[in-house]
């Protein structure tokens, strides 16, 4: 059996190591994708999980495969399609470690995964299904998501959500605010940042978290707030928790981390989420926050993720 089995995009992120004397970055090739990262926190921290993607024949997608591995996840639910090269992402960093992104993307191997192609075997063996958004920004990955999403949550699974922006993969910020909308209400615990509420809404974490709760069905809505932590909301308790204090060179992953590590908490409490105290979710939280406030001060996703024994020691001090 499987705690978690997640579906969606594997890539390479080219993070930029230094600049030459005409402005020219000298990148650097890392593991990326935002289900890859948080699988990887999960396993990580000592939970069963399983990838369901596709990548390119190529170089890269036999190293992301190997990656995936390596990490403790399942990769049997990973094609490989010779007919599509693997997603290539160039992530430039302002002096803070924020990001920008430019995709090479037309079409990645990743957005090619069809629903007659998804491991169903993996979905019927999970405790917990996850997504995020970036699966459904083209076809046919877009409609392999949204059946596995109804396979999974006719079976009963817990369905968890990261909606991830990225403007430059979208037609259109009209599409993408529909797309994340429709995601939002298919899950029953979110993850989401405090920019992804401002794009939504327009509204504060605390507002944005009640609208998850009460428009879109979500039964634990998780903010996170960058540097200032994240606020965790359910029907019967909700909390607040700050970030420890860190020096970030770069935050890919970052959010991904929080969710694996939030993930892995919930799954040990072992608690219907109705049942969550605000006690819990300081349990959550402010293991979830620890983890992601120290990946920041490493560069890539997976090569971020503490160790489990440095982030019960850190967050003593929160
Ligand atoms: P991603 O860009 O990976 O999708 P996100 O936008 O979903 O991330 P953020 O709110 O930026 O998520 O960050 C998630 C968590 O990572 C925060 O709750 C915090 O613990 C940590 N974090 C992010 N940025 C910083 C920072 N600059 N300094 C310290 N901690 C940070």
């Amino acid at each position: 059996m499987y705690d978690v089995v997640a579906l969606g995009e594997l890539l390479i992120d080219f993070s930029t190591s230094l600049t030459d004397a005409d402005g020219y970055p000298t990148m650097v090739a890392h593991p990326g994708g935002a289900p890859g990262n948080f699988l990887a926190t999960l396993s990580a921290y000592g939970k069963k999980t399983a990838f369901l993607g596709k990548v390119g024949e190529d170089a890269f997608g036999r190293l992301l495969a190997d990656t995936i591995k390596k990490a403790g996840i399942e990769t049997k639910g990973i094609s490989m399609d010779s007919r599509y090269f693997t997603t290539l992402a160039f992530v430039t960093l302002d002096g803070n470690g924020e990001r920008t992104f430019s995709f090479a993307r037309k079409p990645g191997a990743d957005t090619q995964l069809s629903w007659e192609e998804v491991n169903r075997t993996l979905i019927d063996e999970a405790k917990i299904f996850h997504f995020g958004t970036l699966s459904l920004t083209d076809e046919p990955i877009r409609t392999a998501t949204q059946k596995a999403i109804a396979y999974a949550k006719a079976q009963g699974k817990l369905i968890t959500c990261d909606p991830n922006l990225r403007k430059p993969l979208w037609k259109s910020e009209q599409e993408a605010a529909e797309q994340i909308l429709w995601s939002l209400s298919q899950a029953d615990i979110v993850k989401i940042s405090d920019d992804e509420v401002d794009f939504l809404w327009r509204c504060s974490p605390e507002e944005g978290a009640e609208k998850l709760l009460l428009e879109h069905g979500v039964s634990l809505a998780m903010v996170t707030l960058g540097p200032k932590g994240c606020y965790l909301k359910t029907a019967h308790a909700n909390i607040h928790i700050p970030g420890p204090s860190v020096h970030p060179v770069d935050t890919t992953g970052a959010g991904d981390i929080f969710g694996g590590s939030a993930l892995s908490r919930f799954l040990e409490l072992d608690k219907p989420i109705c049942h969550l105290t605000e006690e819990d979710l300081a349990y959550i939280g402010r293991f979830a926050v620890t983890a992601a406030s120290l990946s920041t001060e490493k560069p890539g996703g997976i090569p971020s993720i503490p160790e489990k024994k440095q982030v019960l020691k850190e967050m003593k001090s929160l």
